[in-house]
């Protein structure tokens, strides 16, 4: 059994830091709290009269262990009857191993309302920004308009601890400027989930961590805009899209309560749209940021990994590298271009990212090597590059010269 029970809110003096903290009890972590934490000012907004929110948290470790999962609070009955009836389903129809679970509540409630503003998570990457651009910069409706931007630690930092911590705080200080640019509030949310969860549950249930930041605002939320990486076209044409994407737009609907709504945005777009859509928005030039792929703590795209090189394909496709030359090393992509391009001609068929940019390239008439073409050069380079590295071995083995 797990077991989530007195619900508080602390202030930390030394670290000028708000948290809502609960007790946890379980038999997989030797922790004993869950916690949430932001800088003082935004106190207020942390959500500490119901249990939405770290029901979500533990929903996954108990699904996944198989035990029944006791809130010692009240939870809002919408989000307990979704999670009851849909969202376990849609966690097991994609995780075989995971388990249908009971979970007792003390009762329900609806969380005490201060404010309607409308949230949305930042990360300055293409979906994030694609979606600022519409429902901030062009958005006319002020029910829909966002008025605050959030920046989480649930996973996707790299898991939990300090080297995940280090890399959070050095996104966010990244993206700040940006913000303050633009006059939102931005703010920062920390917390140890990832002391209670597996590294590889960042995706295995990324909706479940994001829902359970997302709802510890609700205090001050009517509704959330998520940044979906889907595009429609993507989700109907392409039968290998990946499960856990798809379904985490019908698992926001059902996260919601009853006063807090959740919507999913950008689906409209393919990502090459929202890149090109993007390439005159200053913004975006100057602090996108998409990286994967550098082991350090810092906020900086490598140029190397697959997210840095498909977002630098469509700029190249559209001509224009020069706007991004700040963002990103040129030089080195440029070294890589054409290896990219060969393996997006091999991978095409089951990656939709590798798909959209190729029809983007056609577009463009830009020259598509052949799928012979792109395996040769594809073993060439890994020929090259494994000689390199038998080279190196074995000259690093020569006995030294005193
Ligand atoms: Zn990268």
């Amino acid at each position: 059994m797990i077991r989530v029970s007195n619900l508080r809110k602390e202030q930390l003096v030394q670290s000028h830091e708000c948290r809502i903290i609960c007790d946890i009890k379980c038999g997989f972590s030797e922790c004993e709290h869950l916690w949430i934490s932001v800088p003082e000012e935004f106190g207020e907004w942390l959500t500490d009269d119901v249990y939405d929110a770290f029901m979500i948290a533990m929903l996954y470790p108990a699904m996944y262990y198989n035990e029944e999962l006791v809130v010692d609070g009240y939870v809002s009955e919408k989000l307990y009857y979704n999670v009851m009836h849909s969202v376990q389903d849609c966690e097991k129809a994609y995780i075989e191993a995971l388990s249908n679970i009971k979970i007792s509540v003390a009762g329900f409630a609806t969380a005490k309302k201060v404010d309607n503003k409308v949230g949305m998570g930042f990360t300055a990457g293409v979906d994030a920004f694609a979606t600022l651009y519409d429902r901030f910069v062009l958005e006319e409706n002020p029910n829909y308009r966002i008025s605050t931007l959030f920046f989480f630690n649930v996973g996707t930092h790299g898991g939990g601890g300090e080297r995940a911590r280090a890399k959070f705080h050095s996104r966010y200080n990244y993206i700040l400027p940006l913000v303050q640019e633009l006059g939102l509030p931005f703010v920062p949310m920390d917390s140890n989930l990832f002391d209670f969860y597996k590294f590889e549950w960042e995706y295995d249930a990324g909706v479940l961590c994001r829902a359970f930041g997302i709802l510890s605002f609700q205090r001050v939320l009517k509704r959330y805009v998520v940044a979906y990486d889907y595009s429609f076209w993507e989700i109907v044409h392409l039968n290998n899209a990946d499960y856990a994407s798809i379904t985490d737009m019908v698992n926001y609907h059902n996260l919601c309560t009853e006063g807090l709504d959740i919507i999913t945005d950008g689906t409209q777009y393919r990502r090459s749209e929202k890149t090109e859509k993007l390439l005159n928005y200053q913004p975006f030039q100057k602090y996108v940021n998409v990286c994967v792929g550098n082991g350090s703590t810092e906020a900086h795209n490598c140029s190397k990994c697959g997210k840095c090189r498909r977002t630098l394909f469509s700029i190249d496709v559209l001509g224009r590298l020069d706007d991004f030359k700040e963002t990103f090393d040129i030089k080195e992509w440029e070294k890589n271009r054409y290896l990219h391009l060969c393996r997006m001609v091999r991978d095409q068929k089951k990656d939709i990212y590798a798909a959209d940019n190729l029809q983007l390239a056609k577009r463009h008439n830009v020259r598509i090597p052949s799928i012979v073409e792109a395996y040769i050069y594809i073993y060439y380079r890994g020929v090259i590059r494994e000689s390199k590295r038998m080279l190196s071995s074995i000259l690093n083995k020569e006995p030294k010269c005193s």
